[in-house]
C-alpha cells in the first residue's frame, strides 16, 4: 500500500531527466519570415526549435530526419511573438463595470483574468506588461509560469501607485466609511517616504515593474483627468527606489506637467501622453523615454462614453475630451522622433483585439515595419529582455506566430493570427 505510487514516481522522474537529452527538434517551414531585426521578409526559411529555444535559422526548407517534427507554415508569414506594454489582465470594460469592485470576490477576478490571458495569447501576444490590478495579476503570472493556466508571459506591476484621490486610488468615489484611508500597501502614497514604502511593498509582493499614475486619468471616478498628481520629490523617490530593486517605472500621464515631472524623475515609459507639448517632446528625446500611445484605448473610451450610462457621470466628459486626442499626439510624437513602444491598455477595450492598435498606428503615419518592431524588438528592449524575446534569432526563446499574407503590406492581417507558439509550445495551429 505504502509503495503504490513508487513506480509512477520513478517513471516520472526518469522522463523528467531524460527530456533534455532527447529533446525533440521542431522544424518550422516558413514561407515568409519577419525576424524582427531586418526590415524585409525572407522567403523560404526553416526555423529550428529545440525545447523552448530557437536553435537555428536555415535557408530553404530543411528536410526532417528521424524524430523531427515539422510545422508547415509555407503559406504564412512567420513573426516573433508580439509584445504589449500596457494591459490590465484582470479587468475588461462593460457598461456599469465600475460597480464590479463591490460585487466581485478575488476568485471571480482570478477566473476572468485567466480567460483574458488565454484570449491575449491566442491573439498572438506572447508577452505582456500588466500595468495595474488587485494583485491577482501576480498570481496569474505565477500560474502561467507553472503551467496551471494558459496565457502570455506576464511582467506585472501588481497594484498601481497613486496619491490620495489620484487616478489609481482604489477608493475614489466610495462612501467615506467604505473608503477608509488607503496607504502604501494599497498603492496610495503621500510624500517620498510613503513612495519608497509603496515600491518596496510591490517588490515584496512580487511585482516586476512599478506603475504610477503621474496625472489624473479618464476612467477613475474623480473629476480631474490630466493635472499632475505627484510632486517632483515623490516621483524621484519612486524611480530611485525602483532602481534599487531592479525595477523600471511606467508612468500613466495625460497632462504635460505631470508627464514632464515623471520624465525628469527618470521613468522608462510614459503611457497615453495625450497632452504632450513641445517641451515634453524635447524631454522624451533628451532622457530617451519611451512613449506608449494606447490609441485604441482612447478611441474605445470615447466611443463607450457616447453610450448612456456606460461610465459614471464624472468619467463620461473626461473620456469624450481626452480619448479622441491620443492618435494626433501619437503622430506628432512619432514625427518628432520620440521612441515609440507598442501598448494598448487592453481591458479598456475587450482583450484579444490588441492588434487593432497596429491599424491605428499606421493610420497615424507610422510605417508597418516600424509598428512591428515597436511590438517586438523595441518592447523587448523596454523590458530589458532583448537577449530573450522580440526576434526570431538563434538563442532566443521560441515565441513564434504566423499570419496570412504580408503584414508589411496589410497590417490588418495581424488581427487574425493563425499560429501561436510560446516558449517552444504550440498553443494555436
Ligand atoms: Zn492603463
Amino acid at each position: 500500500m505504502k509503495h503504490r505510487y513508487l513506480p509512477v514516481l520513478i517513471l516520472t522522474g526518469l522522463s523528467l531527466f531524460a527530456t533534455p537529452l532527447f529533446a525533440q527538434r521542431t522544424l518550422i517551414h516558413c514561407g515568409n519570415l519577419f525576424d524582427g531585426v531586418r526590415n524585409d521578409l525572407q522567403r523560404d526559411v526553416t526555423v529550428v526549435v529545440e525545447g523552448n529555444k530557437i536553435t537555428g535559422i536555415q535557408k530553404g526548407f530543411t528536410a526532417a530526419s528521424g524524430a523531427d517534427k515539422v510545422i508547415d507554415l509555407k503559406n504564412k508569414t512567420v513573426l516573433p511573438g508580439l509584445i504589449d506594454m500596457h494591459v490590465h489582465i484582470e479587468s475588461e470594460t462593460r457598461r456599469g463595470g465600475s460597480y464590479d469592485r463591490f460585487t466581485q470576490n478575488v476568485p471571480d477576478v482570478a477566473f476572468q483574468a485567466a480567460k483574458h490571458a488565454k484570449v491575449t495569447l491566442m491573439a498572438g501576444f506572447t508577452t505582456v506588461r500588466d500595468l495595474g490590478g488587485s494583485g491577482v495579476n501576480i498570481s496569474l503570472r505565477n500560474a502561467i509560469n507553472r503551467g496551471l493556466a494558459e496565457g502570455p508571459r506576464i511582467m506585472t506591476s501588481g497594484k498601481s501607485i497613486a496619491t490620495t484621490g489620484g487616478h489609481a486610488d482604489p477608493t475614489n468615489g466610495f462612501r467615506r466609511d467604505l473608503a477608509g484611508d488607503p496607504g502604501p500597501i494599497d498603492g496610495v502614497i503621500n510624500g517620498p517616504d510613503e513612495a519608497r514604502k509603496a515600491v518596496r511593498q510591490r517588490y515584496k509582493e512580487g511585482a516586476d515593474v512599478i506603475k504610477i499614475t503621474a496625472t489624473g486619468g479618464v476612467l477613475s471616478n474623480a473629476k480631474d483627468g490630466q493635472g499632475p498628481q505627484f510632486t517632483d520629490e515623490e516621483a524621484k523617490a519612486i524611480v530611485e527606489t525602483a532602481k534599487d530593486y531592479g525595477m523600471s517605472v511606467a508612468a500613466h500621464a495625460h497632462g504635460a506637467e505631470g508627464m514632464k515631472r515623471a520624465i525628469r524623475a527618470g521613468v522608462t515609459t510614459i503611457e497615453h501622453g495625450t497632452l504632450m507639448d513641445d517641451e515634453a517632446i524635447e524631454l522624451f528625446k533628451k532622457h530617451g523615454t519611451y512613449y506608449v500611445p494606447t490609441i485604441i484605448a482612447g478611441r474605445t473610451a470615447a466611443d463607450s462614453a457616447r453610450i448612456m450610462g456606460y461610465y459614471p457621470a464624472l468619467v463620461t466628459p473626461k473620456a469624450l475630451a481626452i480619448g479622441p486626442k491620443i492618435q494626433a499626439t501619437f503622430t506628432k510624437a512619432y514625427k518628432a522622433g520620440v521612441k515609440i513602444a507598442f501598448g494598448t491598455d487592453a481591458g479598456v477595450y475587450p482583450h484579444g483585439y490588441n492588434a487593432k492598435e497596429f491599424e491605428y498606428m499606421v493610420e497615424g503615419g507610422m510605417p508597418p515595419v516600424e509598428c512591428l518592431k515597436a511590438a517586438t524588438v523595441v518592447n523587448a528592449e523596454v523590458l530589458g529582455m532583448k537577449d530573450q524575446i522580440g526576434a526570431i534569432e538563434t538563442g532566443k526563446l521560441a515565441d513564434i506566430i504566423a499570419v496570412d499574407g504580408n503584414p508589411l503590406q496589410d497590417i490588418k492581417t495581424l488581427q487574425q493570427v493563425k499560429f501561436v507558439m510560446k516558449d517552444g509550445k504550440v498553443y494555436k495551429q
